[in-house]
Formats: C-alpha cells, structure tokens, sequence
C-alpha cells in the first residue's frame, strides 16, 4: 500500500483526499519510481476541475523526481537506484508512481531531488516557447505575463541569457521583486498593460507576447504587438479565452497566433534530449536559478491547489510525500 491522493469527481481543491492505494506494479517499458517530489501545475487544477477530461477517480500529476526501485520488461538503460524525473507521467501525486521508460529523464549529478520535480515540465515548457513556438533572437523585445509564477521566472531568465528586452506584468511588489531580479527590464501591473508597453517601445509594440493567463490579458496582448507580431497563447490561469473574431488579426497589423501544448513538442526521444538536457545542465552549473517557492506535504495537496489558483504562490509548488 502507499499514500496517494485521490480525487473521486471532478471539483474545487476539497476534492483531493489523502487517501490509502495499492502500490502500482510497472509494465513492460515502465519503471516504478519511488517519489521524491511530485510537481504542482495548473494543468493539474484544470483536470481536477474538469476543464479537461480525465477518468475518475483521479490521481493528478504528471511531473515527478525520484528512484527506480523496480524495472519492467524492456528497461535497459535504466537501473534500480537510478535517479530519474518525468514531466509526461501520470499519477505523480504518491508516494510511488510508474514512468514510461522513454520518457524518464536521467537526472545529472549536481541536480538535487526537488529541483528535479520543479524544472522538467515548466522548464520544458519554457525552452520550447523561446525556441520552437516563437525562435527568440537577441534585440527582440518580448512580453511575457506572470513573471514571478513557475514559467515565468525560467522565461525571463532564458529570454534574457538570448539576449531578448523583457517586459513583464505581475500582480504584487513581492512579485514584482522576484521578476526583476530574475532580470525582467520592465515590471507592469496588469491595468492599462498594453498601454505601458507602448509606451516602452516608442509605440512600436513588441515581437511577441507569451501569455499564459489567458482570458483575463487575451485582448491586451493582441493590442501591445507590433505589426506581424506573435502571440504565443500557452495557458489560462485566468480562465480560458472566448470565441474571437480573426479579423482582429487582421486589424491589429496581420498578427498571428498560435496555442501551443508541451506534448507536441517532445514528440520524439531527440526532441526530449534537447530540451530537458539543456534546461537540467543550466540549472546544475547556476546559470538557471529554480525558485521552489512552496514545498507541502502530500497530504496538503488541497491547500497546495487552493494556493496556485488564488495566486499565493511564486516560482515552483511542490509536493512531498
Ligand atoms: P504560475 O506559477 O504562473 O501561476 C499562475 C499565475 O498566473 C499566478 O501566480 C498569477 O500571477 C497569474 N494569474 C493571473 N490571473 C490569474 C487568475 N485569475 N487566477 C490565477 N492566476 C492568475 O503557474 P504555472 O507556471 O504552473 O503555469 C502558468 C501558465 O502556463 C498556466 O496557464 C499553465 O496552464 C500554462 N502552462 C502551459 C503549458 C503548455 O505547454 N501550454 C505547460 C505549462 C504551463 P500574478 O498574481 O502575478 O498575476
């Protein structure tokens, strides 16, 4: 048996018990890891709440650091002991988990267990936004929302070692702090950001918008691009954004927009190398500072949830069983 936390229907934090489970047993091609620390992503609260549909009930989860204590059939390369962390597993809040051997991540030394729970996903995410949903190039100016959350604090650190001019939007000054000393240029308040920004470019706008709040900043990141301008649509902390006209793509200088998910871009074993080995070397040798900002036991889960959505938190939200 291990702890686990078992959501029965889909609803708000409440719906997350700290519950009692069968330990799972690895099929071929998985490995049993046990946990060291499950990571906290929005996408979670989105299942849990049934925006996205997920059988029930549900273990959320996707994105865990730990130790393989077992191997199943097909798993050469991977040994009991091995250090390993995932950012497309399932189930990751308990105490043991399997992961799909293809998509383990070796864990390097000089990577510690809960900096490996806090950087595969939202450090994933970041590296394909800058790389393979917009290729950054140094002069660009760039806005990018919830500079002080988990993506955003790893965006504004990789945007500025490219050589980018960051602009950002938080919520507090505690916030705020965070952001510019993760080198962010420019710390907007979300009222009236569009405007700022013109202000910043000379009325210009910028080449792209990274927007991860989603209905609440939508119109707003349209209107503070450039002409040919991108907007990079990549969440929806906010709620998500209603039905828009494309005219508006139109009239807002022949904009585009594009609304990415991290599964398509670790399609393949090369794709998942590239990215997680550079995010993982960055953080090893310093140049990528991972901010774990909250760290709750397993069986808080709830609060963990109820904190993320009312924007309490910064930088990473673990849990540890
Ligand atoms: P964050 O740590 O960034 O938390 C969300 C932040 O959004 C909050 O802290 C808050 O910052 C801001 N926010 C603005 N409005 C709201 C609101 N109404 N309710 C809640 N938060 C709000 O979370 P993550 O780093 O985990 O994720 C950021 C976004 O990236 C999410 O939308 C997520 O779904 C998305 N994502 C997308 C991926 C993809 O591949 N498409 C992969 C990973 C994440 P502030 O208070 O400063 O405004």
């Amino acid at each position: 048996m291990m702890h686990a936390i078992l959501a029965r229907r889909p609803g708000g934090p409440e719906v997350l018990e700290f519950s009692e489970v069968d330990r799972p047993v690895p099929g071929p091609g998985q490995l049993l890891v046990k946990v060291a620390a499950a990571g906290v992503n929005f996408i979670d609260t989105y299942q849990r709440g049934g925006i996205y549909k997920v059988p029930f009930p549900f273990t959320p989860g996707s994105e865990a650091s730990g130790t393989v204590v077992e191997l199943g059939d097909g798993t050469g390369g991977f040994s009991v002991g091995s250090r390993v962390a995932t950012a497309e597993g399932s189930h990751c809040y308990a105490g043991y988990t399997v992961f799909d051997a293809d998509k383990a991540l070796p864990v390097p030394d000089g990577v510690d267990d809960l900096t490996a729970a806090a950087l595969p996903l939202q450090g994933m995410t970041a590296h394909y936004l800058i790389n393979s949903s917009f290729r950054v190039e140094p002069g660009h100016t760039v806005l990018t929302h919830a500079g002080a959350g988990g993506v955003g604090l790893l965006l504004i650190q990789l945007l500025k070692a490219r050589g980018a001019r960051v602009i950002t939007t938080v919520s507090t000054h505690g916030k705020e702090a965070l952001a510019r000393a993760a080198g962010a240029d420019e710390v907007l308040g979300y009222d009236g950001f569009a405007d700022a920004v013109r202000g910043l470019t000379g009325g210009t706008g910028v080449d792209v918008v990274y927007d991860g709040v989603g209905k609440d900043t939508f119109d707003d990141s349209l209107s503070s691009l450039r002409t040919r301008g991108t907007l990079v649509l990549f969440g929806a902390a906010s709620g998500p954004v209603p039905l828009f006209d494309p005219q508006r793509l139109n009239s807002g200088g022949s904009l585009s927009i594009t609304r990415p998910t991290i599964r398509h871009f670790l399609l393949n074993a090369q794709e998942r190398r590239w990215r997680s080995t550079e995010i993982f070397r960055a953080a090893a040798d310093g140049s990528l500072n991972v901010r774990i900002g909250a760290s709750y036991p397993l069986a808080e889960a709830a609060r963990a949830h109820t904190d993320l959505e009312g924007r309490l938190t910064t930088g990473k939200v673990l849990l540890v069983p």
